[in-house]
Protein backbone atom coordinates (compact mmCIF):
# COMPACT_ATOMS: atom_id res chain seq x y z
CA UNK A 1 0.00 0.00 0.00
CA UNK A 2 2.62 2.54 1.05
CA UNK A 3 4.98 1.59 -2.13
CA UNK A 4 1.74 2.35 -3.79
CA UNK A 5 1.37 5.66 -2.49
CA UNK A 6 4.41 6.80 -3.46
CA UNK A 7 4.44 5.79 -6.53
CA UNK A 8 1.88 7.16 -7.85
CA UNK A 9 3.39 10.74 -5.86
CA UNK A 10 5.81 9.90 -8.11
CA UNK A 11 4.33 9.91 -11.06
CA UNK A 12 2.32 12.93 -10.20
CA UNK A 13 5.51 15.15 -9.92
CA UNK A 14 6.81 14.62 -12.90
CA UNK A 15 4.36 15.46 -14.77
CA UNK A 16 4.74 19.60 -15.16
CA UNK A 17 0.96 19.79 -16.05
CA UNK A 18 0.24 17.58 -12.62
CA UNK A 19 -1.80 20.84 -10.93
CA UNK A 20 -3.78 21.87 -14.08
CA UNK A 21 -7.23 20.59 -14.89
CA UNK A 22 -7.97 18.36 -17.60
CA UNK A 23 -10.91 20.34 -18.44
CA UNK A 24 -11.61 24.16 -16.81
CA UNK A 25 -15.01 25.61 -18.02
CA UNK A 26 -16.10 29.37 -17.31
CA UNK A 27 -19.67 31.02 -17.85
CA UNK A 28 -20.90 28.60 -19.96
CA UNK A 29 -24.05 29.47 -21.82
CA UNK A 30 -26.09 27.96 -24.29
CA UNK A 31 -29.76 29.10 -25.51
CA UNK A 32 -31.92 27.67 -28.02
CA UNK A 33 -33.35 30.97 -29.03
CA UNK A 34 -35.24 32.31 -26.53
CA UNK A 35 -34.90 29.34 -24.26
CA UNK A 36 -32.22 28.45 -21.91
CA UNK A 37 -30.21 25.29 -22.32
CA UNK A 38 -27.79 25.78 -19.11
CA UNK A 39 -27.01 29.64 -18.08
CA UNK A 40 -23.31 30.80 -16.44
CA UNK A 41 -21.56 27.42 -15.51
CA UNK A 42 -18.13 26.90 -13.94
CA UNK A 43 -16.46 23.63 -13.13
CA UNK A 44 -13.00 21.92 -13.72
CA UNK A 45 -12.25 18.56 -13.87
CA UNK A 46 -9.34 17.41 -13.09
CA UNK A 47 -7.38 14.36 -14.56
CA UNK A 48 -8.76 10.46 -13.49
CA UNK A 49 -11.96 12.10 -11.90
CA UNK A 50 -15.17 11.08 -12.46
CA UNK A 51 -18.11 14.40 -12.21
CA UNK A 52 -21.62 13.82 -12.24
CA UNK A 53 -24.20 16.31 -13.74
CA UNK A 54 -27.16 15.38 -12.18
CA UNK A 55 -31.01 16.96 -11.77
CA UNK A 56 -34.60 16.40 -12.90
CA UNK A 57 -36.12 16.62 -16.62
CA UNK A 58 -35.27 19.38 -18.27
CA UNK A 59 -32.92 20.76 -16.24
CA UNK A 60 -29.79 21.00 -18.57
CA UNK A 61 -27.95 18.34 -18.27
CA UNK A 62 -27.44 16.88 -21.79
CA UNK A 63 -27.20 20.52 -22.58
CA UNK A 64 -24.29 21.11 -20.73
CA UNK A 65 -22.94 17.78 -22.13
CA UNK A 66 -23.36 18.43 -25.36
CA UNK A 67 -21.39 21.86 -25.07
CA UNK A 68 -18.51 20.40 -23.11
CA UNK A 69 -18.33 17.59 -26.15
CA UNK A 70 -18.21 20.55 -28.60
CA UNK A 71 -21.74 18.91 -30.07
CA UNK A 72 -23.29 22.15 -29.42
CA UNK A 73 -21.99 25.61 -29.91
CA UNK A 74 -22.49 27.66 -26.51
CA UNK A 75 -24.30 30.93 -26.44
CA UNK A 76 -21.41 32.11 -24.50
CA UNK A 77 -18.29 31.35 -22.09
CA UNK A 78 -15.03 29.04 -22.83
CA UNK A 79 -14.01 25.60 -22.13
CA UNK A 80 -10.43 25.42 -21.75
CA UNK A 81 -8.71 21.69 -22.32
CA UNK A 82 -5.81 20.34 -21.33
CA UNK A 83 -3.89 18.80 -24.66
CA UNK A 84 -1.73 15.70 -24.22
CA UNK A 85 1.41 18.53 -24.28
CA UNK A 86 0.49 20.46 -21.57
CA UNK A 87 -1.07 22.92 -23.19
CA UNK A 88 -4.39 24.43 -22.26
CA UNK A 89 -6.44 25.32 -25.44
CA UNK A 90 -9.91 26.80 -25.72
CA UNK A 91 -12.05 24.35 -27.84
CA UNK A 92 -13.98 26.62 -29.42
CA UNK A 93 -11.38 28.34 -31.18
CA UNK A 94 -9.98 25.17 -32.43
CA UNK A 95 -10.16 24.62 -35.79
CA UNK A 96 -12.79 21.88 -37.36
CA UNK A 97 -9.59 19.43 -38.64
CA UNK A 98 -8.20 19.85 -34.58
CA UNK A 99 -11.89 19.12 -33.15
CA UNK A 100 -12.78 16.07 -34.61
CA UNK A 101 -9.06 14.84 -34.16
CA UNK A 102 -9.34 15.64 -30.38
CA UNK A 103 -12.68 13.96 -30.33
CA UNK A 104 -11.33 11.21 -32.71
CA UNK A 105 -8.12 10.63 -30.16
CA UNK A 106 -8.23 11.97 -26.56
CA UNK A 107 -12.18 11.92 -25.92
CA UNK A 108 -14.94 9.41 -26.36
CA UNK A 109 -18.66 9.74 -25.65
CA UNK A 110 -21.13 7.28 -24.65
CA UNK A 111 -24.58 7.30 -26.20
CA UNK A 112 -27.82 6.57 -23.81
CA UNK A 113 -29.17 4.80 -27.28
CA UNK A 114 -26.47 2.50 -28.34
CA UNK A 115 -28.03 3.19 -31.79
CA UNK A 116 -26.60 6.37 -31.64
CA UNK A 117 -23.15 5.52 -31.12
CA UNK A 118 -22.50 2.25 -33.26
CA UNK A 119 -22.38 1.51 -36.71
CA UNK A 120 -25.29 -1.09 -36.63
CA UNK A 121 -24.45 -2.70 -40.31
CA UNK A 122 -20.73 -3.59 -39.65
CA UNK A 123 -19.89 -6.51 -37.71
CA UNK A 124 -18.99 -5.57 -33.71
CA UNK A 125 -15.33 -6.37 -34.42
CA UNK A 126 -15.13 -3.82 -37.14
CA UNK A 127 -17.06 -1.36 -34.68
CA UNK A 128 -13.93 -0.85 -32.23
CA UNK A 129 -11.54 -1.48 -35.11
CA UNK A 130 -12.96 1.38 -36.76
CA UNK A 131 -11.56 3.69 -33.94
CA UNK A 132 -8.25 2.15 -33.56
CA UNK A 133 -7.85 3.17 -37.43
CA UNK A 134 -8.99 6.90 -36.35
CA UNK A 135 -5.70 7.11 -33.98
CA UNK A 136 -3.24 5.96 -36.98
CA UNK A 137 -3.78 2.36 -36.66
CA UNK A 138 -3.47 0.11 -40.12
CA UNK A 139 -2.23 -3.50 -38.92
CA UNK A 140 -5.00 -5.64 -39.77
CA UNK A 141 -3.72 -7.99 -37.31
CA UNK A 142 -3.42 -5.91 -34.66
CA UNK A 143 -6.70 -3.95 -35.07
CA UNK A 144 -8.55 -7.64 -34.90
CA UNK A 145 -6.76 -8.62 -31.91
CA UNK A 146 -7.01 -5.57 -30.05
CA UNK A 147 -10.92 -5.88 -30.62
CA UNK A 148 -10.98 -9.08 -30.03
CA UNK A 149 -9.28 -8.33 -26.84
CA UNK A 150 -11.72 -5.25 -26.33
CA UNK A 151 -14.69 -7.63 -26.24
CA UNK A 152 -13.75 -9.90 -24.02
CA UNK A 153 -13.10 -7.21 -21.90
CA UNK A 154 -16.73 -5.75 -22.33
CA UNK A 155 -18.20 -9.59 -22.11
CA UNK A 156 -18.88 -10.58 -25.31
CA UNK A 157 -18.02 -13.64 -26.73
CA UNK A 158 -15.42 -14.05 -28.63
CA UNK A 159 -17.49 -16.02 -31.72
CA UNK A 160 -19.97 -12.73 -31.84
CA UNK A 161 -17.28 -11.07 -33.80
CA UNK A 162 -18.36 -10.87 -36.80
CA UNK A 163 -22.03 -9.85 -36.02
CA UNK A 164 -23.56 -7.09 -36.72
CA UNK A 165 -25.11 -5.18 -33.65
CA UNK A 166 -28.29 -5.24 -34.80
CA UNK A 167 -28.34 -9.26 -33.81
CA UNK A 168 -27.22 -7.60 -30.02
CA UNK A 169 -29.18 -6.89 -27.40
CA UNK A 170 -29.78 -3.45 -25.83
CA UNK A 171 -26.70 -4.48 -22.94
CA UNK A 172 -24.73 -5.97 -25.23
CA UNK A 173 -25.03 -3.01 -27.44
CA UNK A 174 -24.30 -0.58 -24.88
CA UNK A 175 -21.19 -2.62 -24.14
CA UNK A 176 -20.09 -2.82 -27.46
CA UNK A 177 -20.50 1.17 -27.39
CA UNK A 178 -18.13 1.03 -24.79
CA UNK A 179 -15.59 -1.13 -25.77
CA UNK A 180 -15.12 1.04 -29.08
CA UNK A 181 -14.97 4.35 -26.86
CA UNK A 182 -12.24 2.87 -24.78
CA UNK A 183 -10.06 1.09 -27.32
CA UNK A 184 -8.24 4.17 -28.74
CA UNK A 185 -7.89 5.06 -24.71
CA UNK A 186 -9.18 8.41 -24.67
CA UNK A 187 -8.01 10.83 -21.89
CA UNK A 188 -11.57 11.69 -21.46
CA UNK A 189 -15.08 10.08 -21.89
CA UNK A 190 -18.72 12.06 -21.99
CA UNK A 191 -21.74 9.92 -21.11
CA UNK A 192 -25.30 10.44 -21.52
CA UNK A 193 -27.52 8.41 -19.28
CA UNK A 194 -25.35 5.24 -20.73
CA UNK A 195 -27.38 2.57 -18.51
CA UNK A 196 -30.87 4.68 -19.01
CA UNK A 197 -32.44 2.35 -21.90
CA UNK A 198 -31.29 -0.93 -20.25
CA UNK A 199 -33.57 -3.14 -17.70
CA UNK A 200 -32.67 -2.99 -14.03
CA UNK A 201 -30.75 -6.18 -13.76
CA UNK A 202 -29.07 -5.21 -17.32
CA UNK A 203 -27.79 -2.13 -15.56
CA UNK A 204 -26.24 -3.39 -12.45
CA UNK A 205 -23.89 -5.45 -14.67
CA UNK A 206 -23.42 -2.74 -16.81
CA UNK A 207 -22.63 -0.08 -14.30
CA UNK A 208 -20.19 -2.49 -12.53
CA UNK A 209 -18.41 -3.01 -15.57
CA UNK A 210 -18.12 0.73 -15.97
CA UNK A 211 -16.94 1.07 -12.54
CA UNK A 212 -14.20 -1.39 -12.57
CA UNK A 213 -13.00 -0.38 -16.33
CA UNK A 214 -12.87 3.40 -15.12
CA UNK A 215 -10.66 2.70 -12.43
CA UNK A 216 -8.19 0.19 -14.14
CA UNK A 217 -8.07 3.08 -16.64
CA UNK A 218 -7.61 5.90 -14.46
CA UNK A 219 -10.55 7.90 -17.09
CA UNK A 220 -11.78 11.24 -16.58
CA UNK A 221 -15.60 11.11 -17.51
CA UNK A 222 -18.42 13.46 -17.04
CA UNK A 223 -21.20 11.35 -16.79
CA UNK A 224 -25.36 12.24 -17.29
CA UNK A 225 -27.98 11.12 -15.23
CA UNK A 226 -30.60 11.58 -13.71
CA UNK A 227 -30.32 8.67 -11.16
CA UNK A 228 -28.77 8.97 -7.67
CA UNK A 229 -27.71 5.62 -7.47
CA UNK A 230 -25.28 5.45 -10.65
CA UNK A 231 -23.95 8.92 -9.61
CA UNK A 232 -23.02 7.15 -6.81
CA UNK A 233 -21.18 4.42 -7.59
CA UNK A 234 -19.47 5.50 -10.41
CA UNK A 235 -18.63 9.35 -9.70
CA UNK A 236 -16.00 11.44 -7.12
CA UNK A 237 -17.91 14.49 -7.27
CA UNK A 238 -21.50 15.69 -8.39
CA UNK A 239 -22.87 19.09 -10.09
CA UNK A 240 -26.47 19.68 -9.18
CA UNK A 241 -28.20 21.20 -11.74
CA UNK A 242 -31.78 23.35 -11.92
CA UNK A 243 -33.58 24.48 -14.29
CA UNK A 244 -29.92 25.27 -16.15
CA UNK A 245 -28.34 26.18 -13.25
CA UNK A 246 -25.68 24.70 -11.37
CA UNK A 247 -27.41 24.99 -7.40
CA UNK A 248 -24.62 22.45 -5.86
CA UNK A 249 -22.03 20.91 -6.62
CA UNK A 250 -19.27 18.89 -3.79
CA UNK A 251 -17.61 15.27 -3.48
CA UNK A 252 -20.22 12.95 -4.11
CA UNK A 253 -20.55 11.50 -0.90
CA UNK A 254 -21.27 14.51 0.76
CA UNK A 255 -23.62 15.71 -1.49
CA UNK A 256 -25.77 12.44 -1.37
CA UNK A 257 -25.37 11.99 1.97
CA UNK A 258 -25.43 16.11 3.51
CA UNK A 259 -26.77 17.85 0.75
CA UNK A 260 -26.34 21.95 1.71
CA UNK A 261 -29.08 23.28 -0.51
CA UNK A 262 -32.98 22.91 -0.27
CA UNK A 263 -33.32 21.74 -4.05
CA UNK A 264 -30.67 19.11 -3.47
CA UNK A 265 -32.70 17.88 -0.40
CA UNK A 266 -35.39 17.34 -2.11
CA UNK A 267 -33.98 15.67 -4.76
CA UNK A 268 -31.99 13.32 -2.41
CA UNK A 269 -35.16 12.49 -0.40
CA UNK A 270 -36.81 11.27 -4.04
CA UNK A 271 -39.64 13.97 -3.49
CA UNK A 272 -38.67 14.92 -6.63
CA UNK A 273 -39.87 13.20 -9.77
CA UNK A 274 -36.71 13.19 -12.01
P1 LIG B 1 -31.90 17.39 -19.33
O1 LIG B 1 -30.88 16.68 -20.12
O2 LIG B 1 -31.49 17.74 -17.94
O3 LIG B 1 -33.22 16.69 -19.33
P2 LIG B 1 -31.83 19.35 -21.49
O4 LIG B 1 -30.45 19.85 -21.54
O5 LIG B 1 -32.23 18.35 -22.49
O6 LIG B 1 -32.16 18.82 -20.02
O7 LIG B 1 -32.82 20.60 -21.61
C1 LIG B 1 -32.65 21.81 -20.92
C2 LIG B 1 -33.65 22.83 -21.44
O8 LIG B 1 -33.33 23.14 -22.80
C3 LIG B 1 -35.08 22.34 -21.44
O9 LIG B 1 -35.93 23.43 -21.16
C4 LIG B 1 -35.28 21.87 -22.85
O10 LIG B 1 -36.63 21.95 -23.23
C5 LIG B 1 -34.42 22.84 -23.64
N1 LIG B 1 -33.90 22.24 -24.88
C6 LIG B 1 -33.09 21.17 -24.97
N2 LIG B 1 -32.78 20.89 -26.26
C7 LIG B 1 -33.41 21.84 -27.00
C8 LIG B 1 -33.49 22.12 -28.41
N3 LIG B 1 -32.83 21.40 -29.30
N4 LIG B 1 -34.25 23.18 -28.78
C9 LIG B 1 -34.90 23.93 -27.88
N5 LIG B 1 -34.87 23.74 -26.57
C10 LIG B 1 -34.13 22.70 -26.11
MG1 LIG C 1 -30.95 14.73 -21.03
Amino acid sequence: MIGETSLACAKISEDPAADLPLLDVQGLTKYYGERLGCAKVDCQLWPGEVLAIVGESGSGKSTLLNVLSTQLLPTSGTVNYRMRDGEMREIFSLSEAERRFLMRTDWGFVHQDPRDGLRMRVSAGANVGERLMGVGERHYGRIRGAAADWLDRVEIEPDRIDDQPLAFSGGMRQRLQIARNLVSSPRLVFMDEPTGGLDVSVQARLLDLLRGLVRELALAVVIVTHDLAVARLLSDRIMVMRAGRLVETGLTDQVLDDPAEPYTQLLVSSVLQV
